[in-house]
């Protein structure tokens, strides 16, 4: 077959345009874009498992107790109204299906916060439905808790994951029923005077004495569907998640962090 001169520069033309065109609606704000909950969910690669359980700490004495067993004095129900969880003979707490999540009284920027943590020991549902709660910075930002324990599920959702952002460099994951440990380092993020984000926020996680985040930078608000956004906020409580299963906390306390840097070296 044999193309005239003019036509080939119409086919051109058209690829030209075309092209463009498709480039155009491929950079379409995310905003416009009708998202669903797995296009922010990934299964690979996926973490190592790896066998640990340790990280066990006592509070050092410069720590604020946030819960020792005795009460929910530090607590309060996402609404305001008192904590329906269940207070055990153990010293430890329980989620109350239904009566919602929880938040500390205090609010707080910068912390080291230190958390333990229990799924149940019988093994109910599976995937995302299986010992499924959560620890959230400053009510917003949730590292994921889960029964990882030979339980698949997308790798930013499991255990140790900051939910929707980052899964966990291996999974040190403990049988459904013993107790596991968080030591989290955050920095609070920084926004200025129009609400404009100036300092992401930076999560190190270590998850039953293994480091399984290393101050990775906090993409913004959990969010279940659609990407992480980042509204303005100041100090704010520590939350936890009532996702209908049965987890189990104990042993919660927290240092606040001066983001003030001192120097170990004399300024002459
Ligand atoms: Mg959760």
């Amino acid at each position: 077959m044999k193309i005239s001169y003019q036509n080939f520069i119409s086919l051109l033309l058209f690829i030209f345009v075309f092209g463009s065109f498709t480039a155009c609606a491929q950079e379409q704000d995310p905003e416009d874009r009708e998202w669903v909950p797995e296009d922010t969910e990934f299964y690979e690669p996926v973490p190592p498992v790896i066998e640990a359980q340790g990280g066990f700490i006592d509070p050092p004495s410069d720590a604020t107790v946030l819960f020792d067993g005795s009460d929910f004095s530090a607590w309060k129900s996402m609404g305001g109204g008192d904590v329906e969880w269940r207070l055990n003979d153990d010293g430890s707490m329980t989620v109350e299906p239904g009566t919602g999540d929880i938040v500390t009284r205090d609010d707080f920027g910068s912390i080291q916060l230190y958390v333990e943590w229990r799924t149940p020991e019988e093994i109910v549902g599976e995937g995302q439905g299986r010992g499924n709660s959560g620890v959230f910075l400053q009510r917003r930002y949730e590292v994921q808790v889960l029964d990882s324990y030979e339980n698949e599920t997308y790798v930013n959702g499991m255990a140790g994951s900051i939910y929707k952002q980052y899964a966990p460099l291996v999974n040190p994951a403990s049988p459904p029923g013993e107790w596991q440990t968080y030591n989290i380092f955050y920095e609070a993020p920084e926004f200025d005077e129009n609400e404009e984000l100036v300092k992401p926020g930076y999560i190190t996680v270590i998850w039953n004495g293994v480091v399984v985040h290393h101050r990775v930078e906090i993409q913004g608000r959990t969010l279940y569907i659609g990407p992480p956004d980042y509204p303005a906020h100041g100090d704010d409580g520590i939350r936890l998640q009532d996702h209908g299963d049965l987890v189990s906390f104990r042993n919660i306390w927290v240092r606040e962090l001066d983001n003030t840097p001192v120097w170990g070296y004399y300024d002459d």
